[in-house]
Order: C-alpha cells, then sequence, then structure tokens
C-alpha cells in the first residue's frame, strides 16, 4: 500500500483508562516524589513518556504466544524457539537469556574486564558504564564530537570517532581494551545511529589489534531503520536485511528486549565465542536463572520470540519512528529546543537552552520534567547533571554538555491526538519559562542516583 504518513499498521483491539488529575493534586503528587518523576504512582500520570522500556503494547500474536507458555524449569520449548529466534534476525551462535539488558551486562563485564581495563563506547548509558566500573574498568567516551552538540544535524552521531579510537589503543595498547562497547542508536545523545560505514571502519581497526566489538543491541532495530533511511546503498535493503549485517561486524551483544522487541520483560547475552559462552552460562546460573529461561517465563520467552519478529517489520519501524517525528517537527515548529536531528525513540528537550538562567548543578533537566508533569501531567525523565552522576575521581557532579529531557514513546501505546497534548504543553510552558527555578538535591543513593534521588525546590 503506497502511504507517505507514518500511519499505524495496526488496529485498536483493548483499550486502558486513564485517571484524570487535577493541577492541584499534580502539584501535591510531584513535591511527595521530591520532584523525581521516577517516584510518581503512575496512577497520577495521564501520558507516560518516562520510557520506552517495557512500556510497548503487545499485539494480539504476543498475547496469544503468552498462552504457549512452557514452564519447565529446564529446557522449555519456548527457549529453544527463542534461540533460534534470535539465531535467524540478529546471527550470533551462542545465546544467554537474561532477566533484562542489565543481567547480561553484568554478565559480560563481569567476564571480561579486569581491573585497570579501558573500555571505549559510543557515549555512556547509566547501566552500562555502572557494570563496567564495578567490574573494575573504566568507560571511555570515543563518540564524534558531533554527538556532544544538540544543534548540529549530521545524521549519524552515533558514530565512533575512528582517529580517537586509534589514540587510545596507541595510549593504552590492545591488551588493556578488552572490548569496544557499541550502542545502536546511542540513546544519551538523543537516540543518534551509527551508520554501516563507520561500523566497518571500527571493525577493520578493532580487527587488526585483535579487540572485540560488543553490540549493545537494545535499539539496534530503529538503528537499522535509520540506515535504511538515510545511507546510500541501503535503501532497498529491508530493515531484517541490515540489522543481520550490523551483527556480522561484532563479536557479541547485550540486549534489553524491553524496548525494541516489543515486550514488557526480558534480555539476552549473545557472542560467537565458545568459551565466553560457556562462561556466560555458567554466571547466568548464579546471578539470572538456569540457562534457559535466564529469569524470563516460558510465557515471557514466547511473547519475545514473536515481538521480535514483528520488531523488524519495516512498516512497524516507519509508524514508531514517524511517530516521533511527528511529535519533534510540532515542537521545532514552535521554536522550541530540541536535539537534532530527531531520534528514533524519543524527542529530547534541551534544557540548558530552555532555562538559560538555571545553573547546571540546579538540575535544569530535572526541573522541567517535573514543570511538565505539573502542568499536563505528562511524565518525562532527566537525562543531564542528575543522569550523570559524579566522577568516581573528583566526586564532583560530571556536569554533561548535554543537559536534556526526554520525551520516551512506547510503541504502539499513545495516539497522534496524545501527541498534540504533549506539543501543547511543553509549549505552553515555554511560554512561561522565566518563571522556572533550579532543585537543590537533599537525598543522594550510591547508585544510578537518577532513579531515587530526591530534590526541594530552589
Ligand atoms: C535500557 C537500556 C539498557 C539496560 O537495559 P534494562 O533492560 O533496563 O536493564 C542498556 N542499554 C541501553 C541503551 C538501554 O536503553
Amino acid at each position: 500500500m503506497a502511504k507517505k504518513s507514518w500511519a499505524e499498521p495496526y488496529k485498536i483491539k483493548m483499550v486502558e483508562l486513564l485517571k484524570m488529575t487535577t493541577k492541584e493534586e499534580r502539584i501535591a503528587a510531584i513535591k511527595e516524589a521530591g520532584y523525581n518523576t521516577f517516584l510518581l504512582k503512575s496512577e497520577d500520570v495521564y501520558i507516560d513518556l518516562l520510557t520506552d522500556s517495557g512500556t510497548s503494547a503487545m499485539s494480539d500474536q504476543q498475547w496469544a504466544a503468552m498462552m504457549l507458555g512452557d514452564e519447565a524449569y529446564a529446557g522449555s520449548k519456548n527457549f529453544y524457539n527463542l534461540y533460534d529466534t534470535i539465531q535467524e534476525h540478529y546471527g550470533y551462535k551462542y545465546i544467554v537469556p537474561t532477566h533484562q539488558g542489565r543481567g547480561s551486562e553484568h554478565i559480560l563485564s563481569q567476564l571480561t574486564i579486569k581491573k585497570g581495563d579501558i573500555v571505549p563506547g559510543n557515549m555512556y548509558f547509566t547501566t552500562t558504564r555502572l557494570h563496567q566500573e564495578l567490574a573494575g574498568g573504566e568507560f571511555v567516551d570515543v563518540i564524534i564530537d558531533e554527538a556532544h552538540d544538540s544543534q548540529n544535524e549530521f545524521p549519524f552521531k552515533g558514530n565512533v570517532d575512528i582517529k580517537k579510537m586509534e589514540k587510545l589503543i596507541k595510549e593504552y595498547g590492545a591488551k588493556k581494551i578488552p572490548y569496544v562497547s557499541l550502542e545502536a542508536n546511542v540513546n544519551m545523545a538523543g537516540g543518534q545511529p551509527f551508520s554501516m560505514e563507520n561500523l566497518k571502519e571500527l571493525h577493520a581497526l578493532c580487527s587488526k589489534h585483535k579487540i572485540p566489538i560488543m553490540l549493545d543491541a537494545t535499539r539496534c532495530v530503529e538503528n537499522s531503520y535509520f540506515i535504511q533511511q538515510r545511507e546510500k546503498g541501503y535503501e532497498k535493503k529491508t530493515v531484517k536485511q541490515i540489522l543481520k549485517e550490523i551483527c556480522s561486524y561484532t563479536d557479541g551483544c547485550t540486549m534489553s528486549a524491553k524496548k525494541d522487541s516489543l515486550v514488557n520483560i526480558g534480555g539476552f547475552f549473545a557472542c560467537n565465542d565458545e568459551e565466553l559462552y560457556k562462561k556466560a552460562q555458567n554466571m547466568c546460573v548464579v546471578y539470572e536463572g538456569l540457562h534457559t529461561y535466564g529469569g524470563m517465563a516460558g510465557r515471557d520467552m514466547e511473547a519475545l520470540c514473536v515481538g521480535i519478529r514483528e520488531s523488524v517489520m519495516d512498516e512497524h519501524q516507519q509508524a514508531r519512528i514517524g511517530q516521533t517525528i511527528y511529535l519533534g517537527e510540532k515542537l521545532m515548529k514552535a521554536g522550541i529546543p530540541i536535539v537534532q536531528p530527531i531520534g528514533s525513540h524519543a524527542v529530547f528537550l534541551d534544557a540548558k537552552k530552555f532555562l538559560p538562567h538555571v545553573d547546571q548543578d540546579e538540575y535544569p533537566a530535572q526541573s522541567l520534567a517535573a514543570e511538565i508533569y505539573i502542568e499536563s501531567g505528562v511524565r518525562t525523565m532527566e537525562r543531564g547533571n542528575v543522569s550523570a552522576g559524579r566522577d568516581p575521581h573528583t566526586g564532583k557532579n560530571r556536569r554533561p554538555k548535554l543537559e536534556l529531557v526526554r520525551l520516551t514513546l512506547p510503541r504502539r501505546v499513545y495516539t497522534q491526538a496524545h501527541m498534540d497534548v504533549v506539543a501543547e504543553s511543553v509549549i505552553e510552558l515555554f511560554e512561561r519559562r522565566n518563571s522556572i527555578t533550579g532543585l537543590k538535591m537533599i537525598y543522594e543513593p550510591e547508585y544510578l542516583r537518577f532513579f531515587q534521588a530526591k530534590f526541594n525546590k530552589l
């Protein structure tokens, strides 16, 4: 069917009613939550754009698959089905299921990183870097400089800077680099893809020095769609073909199935090295569950099989990313400062530009996320100074270049009219932005503080 719009390739079969709240109720709720949107009750939220993690709507086929759960402790047939499905779509030889993405990050980090090792990556992700640090490694950012500039419109801002990589290898030697941590569709940069050309260059460099590339495949299907849309030579390839080609230039992956794969829970670790696989299976039984379920129920694995197949359908990605672009363009037209180009899974507001009068140590993005909630009941997330945490050497806030509020779109959940409401409320807030003040942190947990920190209004 020829179509120019991003209209959904599905119709709605079941709905979930939402509670409507007043502004007074929302002011009380966010205060109670310490101005941290993670601590709000979801009941008090109208449109939930906190995250696209585990929040997707499953299809009727996925719900039907749930009924096929084989809940045997060992050797469930859903596991073998999952194994085959992952091999078919991602192409890796060996697979270990995990309860979610960080379970696989834990296994990979503990098995491959030694104290004093350097782990290069194309911008950090919160849980990924923490696991690398807990294993004794030091994360070094090797993403291209364009990624740190919210207004740069380069189409592949997730690319690795090959020169930075070469310099790192020269400085530390390949032996100190257990692997390159390569994230698809870099979340913290605004959902920005790498190009196949860049990956091939990285692959050539890493092969020469025998450094494995471990893919964070969490949003690799979305990255594949961007390659199809933007990279010469890939216009005629399917998303499914591009995904497999990407994986073929890497040595393994960690995966949170809660994103691309359209399920509410799950993940996996995959690799091509048999020895690493055996060790990963063994770690799995200590921390996740038996190596044939890794923390997932049989029915979860079956729904994941269907989810992977649906995720690589071109029309699904066109609608999924089309909706994000629809919201982003609406905000751009109204002059709202957002990260360019618009990413796959979210629209990111540039809080430094939105609230230039709030110092970064007064957490402008955290404050803006709280205000958006008060304005309209829309829940968003901070991705700035709070998420970045403290530098382990100096103990000071990292004050990252990007200070963002993420409006993350769950897959297949909200309508175009919902997007209009979101845009209207952000625009109204922008008009009275001068009245918004910063925050003071009054409770700070040791790890991943953004999840549980509490604040007071300044
Ligand atoms: C969500 C996410 C993870 C962690 O996965 P969980 O399932 O939340 O544990 C890792 N990397 C990226 C890029 C993610 O978005």
